[in-house]
């Protein structure tokens, strides 16, 4: 016998029982989505490797370690998206879509690979759900913004969530941070770890995304980005903090908080739900003013989030509903042909119908349905044939009814009412 292939490790299949709650989660998303006048964008999975080096950042972990980067046949540097933003942004830019209103608010819901070490929660490939709104600077961007995720997670019913939120400031009182910081982990060196030390000399911010606990501690009385903040970033900050407890939301304030990429300005933010583990951040974004410059583009504030679709969807409770369908128990030829018409006119109004393609006893097509889950049953055979009328039996109460032989429109709100 051959060998085997199987997925990839840290890959994985979403198989059909657990897609199901993906697409309700992704319906879900979309329908809010279009309440706050997001539209959808689909962009490429692969992208020159340059668009995540100068957005994300060289010195990052994602670009240093856990890029899917290779050459193509043609000799191209080229890499699997870790993330969506910088892509919309190149997008943005490649399209000039800066004058045209519906383009200031996109989502894009799709797979993001990065090559982190694989454990519960974490994948190679895993889904996001991505929003970026372009074009405005106001701290009400970017409380809409927040209010938008959280009617996400409301909606989806996700119990006990929590907000961080910190301003990680513009990039004049991010300089003096910079130097304040690089000050304070100087005669530090020797208790951080090989990758902190060379952080600090490179990119002294990112010692903040350290795992290790050695790091954690000394930065306990590291210098913190909300102590430099400038007068702007500081009204910008109190302003969203106002919008939010206008709007209702629950924060906490986290100067630790700075997420692992080079390009965010002023709020960051980011949702965890308590005992899940070590990943308990399901979604996060913050606001990227300078970006689409950086890029090549014309200076455009925006902000974003994205939500972690693998950790997220173990926090969601199962729709109440699940859909059932309508099964027909077709016996002989003659009923089969009547079946199909019931077929055709029972989904052309919109109620999922199955069939047992075997064809077998009335009993393995009853079984067949009950495997099914089917709401209602429509059981025809050659004595309803002779009585010119077909048998509807309610699978649950197992009660049954005669209706008409033919399709017709008397018995869709039973049937409908079946779904439920
Ligand atoms: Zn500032
Ligand atoms: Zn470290």
């Amino acid at each position: 016998m051959p060998k085997r292939i199987q997925t990839i490790r840290g890959f994985r299949d979403i198989l059909p029982q657990e897609a199901q709650k993906w697409w309700y989660v992704e319906r879900t998303a979309r329908d809010v989505f279009s309440l706050f006048g997001f539209r959808e964008v689909k962009l490429p999975i692969l992208e020159q490797t340059a668009l995540f080096a100068r957005s994300i950042g060289e010195t990052t972990d994602i670009v240093e370690k856990e890029m899917y980067s290779f050459q193509d046949k043609g000799g191209d540097n080229v890499s699997l998206r870790p993330e969506a933003t910088a892509s919309i942004v190149r997008m943005f830019i490649q399209h000039s879509l800066y004058q045209q209103p519906l383009a200031a608010k996109l989502f894009t819901i799709g797979p993001m690979f990065r090559r982190e070490r694989p454990q519960k929660g974490r994948y190679r490939q895993f889904y996001q759900i991505d929003a970026e709104m372009f074009g405005f600077e106001r701290p009400l961007a970017d409380a809409e913004m927040i209010f938008m995720l959280t009617t996400i997670l409301n909606q989806l019913k996700v119990a006990e969530y929590d907000l961080h939120l910190n301003s990680l400031g513009c990039p004049q009182c991010r300089q003096a941070f910079k130097e304040a910081l690089k000050r304070f982990l100087e005669d530090k060196h020797q208790k951080l770890c090989p990758d902190c030390q060379r952080r600090r000399l490179l990119n002294p911010l990112r010692v903040f995304d350290c795992k290790s606990e050695g790091c954690k501690e000394v930065l306990k009385e590291a210098p913190l980005i909300t102590q430099y903040l400038c007068q702007d970033c500081k009204t910008h900050f109190e302003s969203l903090k106002g919008y939010l407890e206008a709007f209702g939301i629950a924060y906490l304030l986290d100067p630790y908080l700075v997420r692992g990429l080079d390009y965010y300005t002023r709020t960051i933010f980011e949702v965890t739900i308590p005992g899940i583990g070590a990943q308990s951040a399901v979604a996060g974004g913050g606001r990227y003013d300078n970006l689409i410059e950086v890029l090549g583009g014309r200076s455009t504030p925006a902000i974003g989030f994205a939500i972690g679709m693998d950790r997220l969807l173990p926090c969601v409770p199962d729709p109440d509903k699940e859909a059932r369908p309508i099964f027909l128990a077709l016996l002989g030829e003659e009923a089969v042909k009547i079946g199909l018409k019931w077929v055709q006119f029972l989904r052309k109004v919109g109620i999922w119908t199955e069939i047992d393609y075997r064809l077998g006893s009335l009993k393995s097509q009853l079984n067949r349905a009950n495997h099914l889950k089917a709401k209602f049953c429509l059981i025809i055979g050659e004595d309803e044939i002779k009585k010119g009328k077909a048998i509807l039996r309610d699978m649950d109460t197992k009660e049954q009814l005669n209706v008409a032989l033919e399709p017709n429109s008397e018995i869709i709100e039973k049937l409908k009412g079946g779904k439920n």
